[in-house]
């Protein structure tokens, strides 16, 4: 499968280009050049597949002939290693659990998938490649130790100081081997450009990647979520309305991914918290990034949403288009809160702020007698425990992945400029 850069001024590149660069030359993300819509058959059928069955139908275009079957397969099943289950929250809503995983968020299904696809295409590399990434809070975790122990895979992590939850802070600064965090002085947005910056460099760009979101091997394997959802939920006969808590909106272009392969889904609803660019841009067209903002979901603190651009190509740019299948809505902190209780109250349900965002997404959405709304819960209350416990009369018990690292001693890197990361890199 080849790929395109969104700027479209690098040429086309194989998908482990694509992968092992993150970004193309002209500093676009790539795109699949073709996509062929699956089977009616497939999706007719979908129940008798296993989940890892259905993510090898999804995600074999892809990929093409670049990494063999049975690797692909191996790969597959060391990825969707946990469960996705589906909790009935209301008569016509349900939450998408998608926190089972070693770092209780739903990252760690892309950053699983793209530490193997690398490791695959490094084999026999006597260089070492870095994997540069920029954290909100829970890219970090994953991403850790997703490549924990990756051979010829460094990781370089960058996170805002005392933005990111204690829980998070933990899960990206003492894993030790190959993971190194940077503390960064400043917010997510300081993050994400001092590592576009990198890639720019001349001097240090030839052995680094990203493992953002930007990179095909993070985003696509995101559309699995929505085919095992649709596999539990088709027996409903209700036309699917998913809410994604959206940040940097690749979740949702993953979504909008699987809808594009065929997979039915009636509408979606990237929701956000105050940072908001998109639900901005369809209201009035003009698409306006601003700085971040900090907030209770902090995973989301987004101002530029790095895989918007995706999106909109997937609409052929067509803003009309876009606005009748997709749909965009902002809350505020203080709503957030107020939904976590009403959630609580209605239903003792625990949502954490994030997955409560996607849930304020369906209210305001006011979903059709014939429709049925899922939002997707992308972190276990756990990680945002401050939070979930101050608002909600609950105790949250801490799960084992987390006991495991608790009380590990956090060690991380100050620093405060693109010089400090350039020398650092250097080293
Ligand atoms: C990353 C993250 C999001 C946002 O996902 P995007 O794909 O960046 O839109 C939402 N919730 C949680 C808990 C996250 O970690």
């Amino acid at each position: 499968m080849n790929y395109y850069s969104l700027h479209h001024k690098s040429p086309k590149t194989t998908f482990k280009n694509a992968v092992v660069q993150g970004l193309a030359k002209d500093r676009g993300i790539y795109f699949p050049d073709n996509i062929t819509t699956l089977s009616k058959e497939f999706i007719a059928n979908i129940s008798e597949y296993t989940n890892h069955e259905i993510a090898y139908e999804v995600i074999k275009q892809f990929v093409g002939d670049e990494i063999p079957t049975k690797k692909l397969k191996e790969i597959i099943t060391k990825t969707v290693s946990f469960d996705f289950p589906i909790v009935k929250v209301d008569e016509n809503i349900a939450s998408l659990e998608l926190f089972h995983g070693p770092t209780m968020a739903f990252k760690d299904v892309g950053a699983k998938f793209m530490a193997q696809c690398l490791e695959y295409f490094n084999q026999g590399n006597t260089e070492e490649i870095t994997v540069l990434v920029a954290t909100s809070g829970d890219t970090g975790g994953a991403v850790a130790n997703g490549f924990l122990g990756a051979k010829g895979v460094n990781v370089v992590i960058l996170y805002p100081s005392g933005k990111v939850s204690d829980i998070q802070e933990k899960q990206l600064t003492t894993l030790g081997q190959n993971i190194t965090a940077l503390e960064v002085d400043g917010v997510f947005d300081d993050c994400q450009e001092m590592v576009k910056t990198a890639f720019l460099d001349e001097e240090i760009t030839k052995k680094l990647t990203s493992a953002n979101s930007i990179n095909v091997a993070r985003w696509l394997p995101q559309m699995f979520y929505f085919f095992f959802a649709y596999k539990e939920l088709h027996k409903k006969h209700k036309d699917l309305v998913f809410s994604v808590p959206s940040g940097n909106f690749g979740n949702i272009c993953a979504g909008v991914m699987a809808q594009k392969l065929g997979l039915p889904i009636k509408h979606f609803i990237a929701s956000t918290n105050i940072n908001d660019t998109v639900p901005n841009y369809l209201i009035n067209g003009i698409y306006s990034p601003k700085p971040s903002k900090a907030t209770i979901s902090n995973a989301m603190d987004v101002g530029n949403p790095s895989n918007f651009i995706r999106i909109q190509e997937l609409f052929s740019n067509d803003l009309e288009a876009l606005k009748s299948a997709f749909s965009s809505y902002a809350f505020t902190d203080d709503e957030t809160r107020e939904t976590m209780k009403e959630i609580y109250k209605n239903s003792g349900y625990v949502a954490d702020p994030h997955g409560a965002v996607g849930y304020l997404g369906l209210k305001k959405y006011e979903l059709q007698e014939n429709e049925f709304g899922i939002f997707l819960e992308t972190a276990h209350p756990v990680k945002f425990l401050d939070v979930v416990e101050e608002t909600l009369p609950v105790k949250i018990e801490i799960p084992k992945q987390i006991q495991k690292i608790i009380n590990n001693k956090k060690v991380a890197i100050k620093v405060a400029n693109y010089q400090d990361l350039k020398s650092f890199l250097l080293k």
